[in-house]
This record gives C-alpha cells, structure tokens and sequence, in this order.
C-alpha cells in the first residue's frame, strides 16, 4: 500500500460498488403510481421497503433516491449496530419501565434482524457480533455507566446480560489502548461494513419487485390525497408517503424544529492485521468512550482501523453543507484522537478520511409521526448517530403502520412526533455550536483529569434544552 490521504472518497462504498453495483435504477421519468413511495434510499427507506415487501408483496412500492442508495449517513458510518442497552435508564425516565423494556429489546432484535436478513438475502457485509466495548476516557465519563448498568439490574431478564460492567485493565487487554478506563460490554452489538449492507438491501430491495429510481430528488411534495412527489423529470401519485431522509429532513417545515444535521467524520487506517493482532483487539468487538462527542471505532475485515468522532458541523438552518461531507480540520482532529488512543500506531498512515451528517434530535432517539396534519405522510427520522440497528425497527414500524397494522410496536412511545422543539433560527444555530464548544472544551478539561469550568458545565446542561410543544404554531403540532 502506497497510497496517500484521500479525503472525502468513502471507503465503505468504494468497497461495496466495486464488489458489485447492482442493477442500475435509473432516474424517474413520467409519472407512475404507487401504494406506498418511500423517499431516501438509506437503511430507513430500504428497510420500509423490504419489510413492507415481505408483510404484504402485492403492495406497489416504489423509493425514490436523490443520489445512489446508501449514499448517506448510511453508507458512510461507523458500523456500530447496538441497541438501546447503554442508555437503558433514559428509556426508562421518559417512557416508563415497561415502554424501556420493549422497546430496548426491540432494539436488540433490530440486530438480530439485520443478522437474519443477511443470511436470507445471501448479503455479506462483514458482519461480526463480538458486542461493543464502551469505555471512560476520563474519571468523569465513569458514572455514567451507573445509570443503564442500575436500570439493567432493576428490569431484570435479559437486560442484565446485555450490559455488563468491564474493568479498566480488562478493556486495556482486549483493545490495546492505553486510554481506557472502566466501561460497559453490550454484549448484543454488531460490526458491520455498512455500504455492503445498504447496497445488498437495495438487491434484495429490487428482488422482491420494489421500483427504486436513483439520481431522483423529491423537489416538491405536494400533501393531497392521493400525495404528489414532483422529480426532476417525473412524479410519483401516492396513497401513502414515507419520508425516510435522514438529516435532509431538517429542511422540511415540520421538522425543521425537531432535527438539527450534525456532522461526523471518519479516518481509517491502512491496512494493520498485524498490529491489530499485537494491540489484542481480535475479538471483533466495537469500541467507543461514553463522551458526548463520542469516539467510535472498528477493526475492519482486512485489518485497518476505521476510527470517528461525532459531534461536528451544525446545520445551520436544517441544511447540509459541503463541511459535512470532507472537513480538513476535523479530519486532523479525528487523526490526532486515534494516535492518542493508539500511540502504537506512530508511523501508520491514514489512508481515508470522510464525513457525513447525522439527524440529531432532542430526544436522542429516532421518532415516527404523520407529517403536520397529513395523516398519509409518515417519516421516521432523528437517529441522532446510532441508526444503523434502530433504523430496522423504525423501518418495521412505518411499513406496519402503512399497513394499518395496530400492535405494541405501531402505537408505542416512539409513534408520537418529535419529543421536543428547538428555538427558532438564528437561536437554534447559535445555541447549537455555542453549546457544542462548551462540551468540546469540559470533555477535553475532563480527559485532562481537570474539572470543566463552571460556564461550560451550565451550557452542556442545555444541550436537553427544548421548547414546549404547546408552544409550537398549531399547524405543526399532530393531531
Ligand atoms: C459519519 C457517520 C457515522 C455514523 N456512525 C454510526 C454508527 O456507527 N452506528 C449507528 O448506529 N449509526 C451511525 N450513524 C447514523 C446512521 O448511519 C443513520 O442513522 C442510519 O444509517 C439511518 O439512516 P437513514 O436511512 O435514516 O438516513 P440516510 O442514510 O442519510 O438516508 C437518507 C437518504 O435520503 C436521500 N435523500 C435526501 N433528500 C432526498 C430527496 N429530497 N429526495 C430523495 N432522496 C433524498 C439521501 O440521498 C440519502 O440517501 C452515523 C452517521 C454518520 C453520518
């Protein structure tokens, strides 16, 4: 391996396009009918897709892609699949201890679903189910493992083995990294090669008679009955509309409020097996910090480390901007992260770096609703960086639900509308990136074995800050 840093190129999807593009689905043109139009081609909208294929195939399913499938957030990421374990105890202070009990195990099986998928499409996306190391890079991240350990104990059941507490020395062990403290195991986590999987569900998508047009933008969606989604050179009359776009959701006028985009960025390494095997790290396991600006990594099937930060651009005004994507500052900053973490690695070169954006919500969790009052209009969206197991579940949900199937999932505490409202812009970006370099600065002072001043402390407390929804103009809020 010669090669240099190439910023911006995704390595996950060179990888999967190479391997195999697929069929090509070719833009829109003229209009056609549909049951149900999904729009997005991320795992949201394939999930939709394929689930609603499965539970009812005489249903004309038609997705609308404005770049390739898999182009987003879901092409480009870390390849964490984890459930809602590690954040057991903000289930259960919002939704109660039975809503946390259902829906972290959904989630759980989110995983396995992925799992099952992939051995009845036959699509092969590296996935390894070694669980995900959690760990404290400073004295402060350690409390937080309390609470969803404390939670995990008080629903009993399954909860407890699913995150399990983990020694300093012990995660030293396994990963090699001389940061680390003491953590959690989510025992149930998988590591993917994401653009494998996105590009193997769009075959799969395709098999079972989904019309999926690529290079197809949604200018326009008209909310009538039947919903009218105008393209470059087509549209789309539909009984149902699901919006399954990720972070470009923020720039619809009911959910600009309710979703901020939010980069991430991600260096990878070139090709180490023999490092890695020397750093411990063999066990196929994910490892992140607990920071809000969370760290997250992989070791790749080939034996390099794909290393990412969250926590980056905000979207001002709801729009992605061209920093999302390749972001030379915090591509450095991400770099010097993992030297930090790895200080073996001095002399290894990295050989990718990217980003994309993330939906971030209030809630920290993905949300299902009907788009202001158009009841034929569903989205799911606001998976604030950990979408790639959930966005199977909030895919089985909205496929349900455009099916008018009513069960414990379709009417849980998930199906109710954004769970809070940002303030309006300006104040929304100026609060956002004000906040956000308050936590960059008390989590670095942290790491550093300092205290956070007492400015910073007071701004990272209003990163839960929302509006109340009685607040909101009455058109925007659900029936
Ligand atoms: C760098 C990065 C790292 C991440 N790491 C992780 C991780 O390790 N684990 C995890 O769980 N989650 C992670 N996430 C989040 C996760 O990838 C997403 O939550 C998940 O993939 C679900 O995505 P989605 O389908 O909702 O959106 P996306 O994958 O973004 O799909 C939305 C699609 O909609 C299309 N689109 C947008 N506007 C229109 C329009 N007008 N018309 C038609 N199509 C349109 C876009 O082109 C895009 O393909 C990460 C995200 C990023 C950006």
């Amino acid at each position: 391996m010669t090669d240099t840093l190439r910023i911006g190129p995704v390595l996950w999807l060179e990888q999967a396009l190479a391997r195999d593009a697929g069929a090509a689905c070719p833009p829109l043109a003229g209009t056609v009918h549909a049951d149900v139009c999904i729009v997005g081609g991320g795992f949201t909208g394939l999930w939709t897709a394929l689930e609603l294929a499965r539970e009812a195939p005489d249903t004309r399913i038609v997705l609308l892609e404005a770049e390739g499938c898999g182009f987003g957030a879901s092409g480009r990421n870390g390849g964490w699949a984890t459930s809602w374990y590690d954040e057991l105890d903000s289930l259960v202070a919002h939704f109660g201890a039975q809503q946390a009990a259902l829906l972290a195990a959904h989630s759980s099986r989110a995983i396995d679903r992925i799992e099952e998928l992939c051995g009845e499409e036959g699509i092969d996306c590296d996935l390894r189910r070694g669980g995900a190391l959690i760990a404290a890079t400073g004295q402060a991240q350690e409390a937080s493992f309390e609470g969803p350990l404390a939670a995990a104990r008080e629903l009993g059941g399954d909860a407890v083995g699913r995150v399990v507490a983990l020694a300093g020395a012990e995660l030293r062990r396994r990963t090699g990294s001389p940061v680390l403290r003491r953590g959690v195991h989510l025992t149930d986590a998988a590591a993917i090669q994401p653009a494998l999987l996105a590009r193997g569900m769009r075959e799969a998508a395709l098999r079972r008679g989904v019309r999926i047009f690529e290079g197809t933008p949604v200018l326009e969606l008209e909310r009538t009955k039947p919903a009218v989604l105008v393209t470059r050179a087509g549209r789309v009359e539909a009984e149902r509309v699901v919006v399954a776009t990720g972070a470009w959701a923020a720039r619809m006028r009911e959910l600009r409020r309710a979703i901020v985009p939010v980069g991430s960025h991600i260096v990878v390494t070139e090709p180490i097996p023999e490092l890695v095997r020397g750093l411990g790290w063999t066990g196929g396991e994910l490892l992140g910090d607990a920071r809000l600006l969370v760290h997250y990594a992989q070791v790749t099937r080939d034996g390099r480390i794909a290393f990412g930060r969250g926590g980056g651009a905000i979207g001002t005004a709801g729009r992605i901007r061209p920093v999302h994507w390749v972001d030379a500052t915090t591509v450095a900053t991400v770099t010097a992260g993992l030297r930090r973490w790895f200080p073996q690695l001095a002399g290894v070169r990295v050989t990718h770096a990217w980003g994309g954006a993330v939906d971030r919500a209030p809630g920290h969790l993905p949300f299902v609703g009907t788009l202001g009052d158009h009841e034929n209009v569903e989205y799911g969206v606001g998976f604030s960086g950990n979408g790639v197991a959930p966005s199977a579940l909030i895919g089985r949900i909205l496929a349900r639900r455009a099916l008018g199937v009513v069960d414990e999932l379709t009417t849980s505490a998930l199906v109710s509308g954004p769970p809070g409202y940002l303030p309006p812009e300006p104040l929304r970006s100026l609060g956002a990136v004000t906040i956000q370099r308050a936590v960059a600065r008390a989590e670095a002072a942290e790491e550093r074995g300092q205290q956070a001043s007492r400015a910073d402390t007071a701004l990272r407390g209003l990163l839960w800050f929302t509006m109340p929804r009685a607040l909101e103009p009455r058109a925007w809020r659900r029936r």
